[in-house]
């Protein structure tokens, strides 16, 4: 009885209009607030989001509870002015990439299709705690990419005169200014001898799963529902148009549906018939024992696959290459982790003092020139948003946003004109790696 009265108050709550929701659930955060509610014992604070029940039709309908979709509901309520939207998660919030990843954002691209995005991005993550309300320890720490030849001095400058005529900050390091920051690198490896970086200041880490739950927040207190453990298992289309889509908890109607599920794009396409130019591969991260602060930045070598920074608790989080096979596992092997170690050894051998103490991995959609797809799809109302291989953690901000603007106006965001089906059909890649249609190394 009590349940059945709990799902109707649940039922009739999800019904009301989103301002009228908004004053039942949204509780404003503030250091007044902390202090308040540490002098009553923490008795005030409220579910940071509800847990509605489906609705039987929704205008919008967000595949994926990831950071891509949480923010495209976040600004399709909050910039684009839309309402009755609801985000369909298969698990839990930001149980997927966005919890998973290595935490680092950045602007540092070359390609003018790259570029203009991910500095629009890096924007959004300076103005973001204020923007829904929740500390996601935006940290702009600086990144440095080293330099271990005269050749790759070349492209890192071109890179960073790039970075700067679209707005971006990009300085070139030499090699004593990298030795005063980090003086425990191997700077005279025989094979790799450090020569300098490439410095951008502006790019570091944020929280990661505080940025799913921060846009997860923002978008609830706009009335979007939030509807966890609920799989998308079936579309259904009519006359080239989609209707709505079968879940794990009935079917949900829905003008518009867009689909951002990042490494289980190509399953969730495949339901409207779609194939895409996407693989799935795991990436694994790892996290070592605490160690007092040694790296206060961001840092990548320049002459293997490894990048590494600290985390706020004293761990090294590195990564490196995506494990080589097509994979839906959320876990990766043991000779990828071999390959990452030796790139930390041969950059900085102290890591071998340290001990690992966490690995995992994570499903990236690997897309044929390693840049994203944020695009209408042949199928009237039905849009798509991924691709996004290892780098979409950065680009969250940003990518919802044009996501947003897409389902709403029904026209590319300025700043994603480029990121279309079509290139590929066209020839118009956008390699930033140049390594070609080649998912697996890029
Ligand atoms: C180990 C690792 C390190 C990384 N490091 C970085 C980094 O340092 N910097 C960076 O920029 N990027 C990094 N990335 C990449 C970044 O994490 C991803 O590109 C990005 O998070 C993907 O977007 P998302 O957050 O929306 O994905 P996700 O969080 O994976 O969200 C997709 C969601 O869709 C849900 N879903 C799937 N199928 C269905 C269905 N049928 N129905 C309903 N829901 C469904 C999933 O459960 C999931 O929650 C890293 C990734 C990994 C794994």
């Amino acid at each position: 009885m009590m349940a059945e009265m709990g799902l109707v108050a649940a039922r009739e709550r999800a019904t009301l209009p989103g301002t009228m929701r908004q004053r039942m659930h949204h509780m404003r955060y503030s250091g007044f607030r902390v202090i308040a509610e540490a002098l009553r014992g923490h008795k005030g604070w409220t579910p940071a989001w509800r847990d509605p029940v489906p609705q039987a039709a929704y205008d919008y309908v967000i595949v994926g509870g990831g950071g891509h979709g949480l923010a495209t509901a976040h600004y399709l309520a909050k910039e684009f002015g839309q309402a009755r939207i609801a985000v369909l998660e298969k698990g839990y919030l930001g149980g997927g990439n966005v919890g998973r990843n290595t935490t680092i954002i950045r602007s540092n691209y070359l390609l003018d299709g790259n570029q203009p995005f991910y500095e629009f991005s890096l924007k959004l993550w300076e103005g973001l705690e204020q923007d829904f309300n929740y500390n996601a320890m935006v940290s702009q720490r600086g990144i440095i990419n080293l330099i271990h030849t005269d050749g790759q001095r070349d492209a890192y400058t071109r890179r960073g005169n790039a970075m700067m005529m679209h707005g971006a900050d990009a300085e070139l390091l030499n090699r004593d200014q990298v030795r005063a920051m980090y003086p425990f690198l191997n700077f005279d490896n025989a094979r790799f001898p450090i020569k300098g970086a490439l410095m951008q200041r502006r790019g570091g880490t944020v929280r990661h799963d505080a940025v799913a739950w921060g846009y997860a927040r923002g978008a609830d207190s706009r009335g979007v529902d939030l509807i966890q453990n609920c799989e998308v298992t079936g579309m259904r289309i009519e006359n080239g148009r989609i209707l709505g889509v079968e879940t794990s908890r009935g079917f949900i109607g829905a003008k518009k549906v867009g689909v951002a599920v990042a490494g289980s794009s190509s399953r969730v396409m495949a339901h409207a018939g779609m194939r895409l130019p996407i693989e799935s591969h795991v990436l694994q991260a790892f996290v070592s024992e605490g160690l007092k602060p040694v790296i206060d930045g961001v840092m990548t070598f320049g002459a293997g696959h490894f990048y590494v920074s600290q985390s706020d608790k004293g761990g090294l989080v590195f990564g490196g290459d995506i494990d080589g096979y097509n994979s839906y596992a959320q876990r990766g092997n043991l000779p990828v982790i071999e390959d990452v170690a030796e790139g930390g050894m041969a950059l900085m051998p102290m890591i071998g003092r340290a001990r690992l103490l966490r690995a995992w991995g994570g499903i990236m959609d690997m897309s044929m020139d390693g840049s994203p797809i944020i695009d209408k799809t042949h199928i009237d109302g039905l849009y798509f948003n991924g691709g996004w291989c290892y780098g979409g953690f950065k680009a969250t901000p940003a990518s919802g946003w044009c996501f947003a603007h897409l389902l709403a106006r029904d026209v590319p965001h300025p700043t994603a004109t480029a990121y279309r089906f079509d290139r590929f059909l066209k020839g118009r890649m956008i390699d930033e790696k140049g390594q070609g249609a080649q998912p697996n190394l890029h």
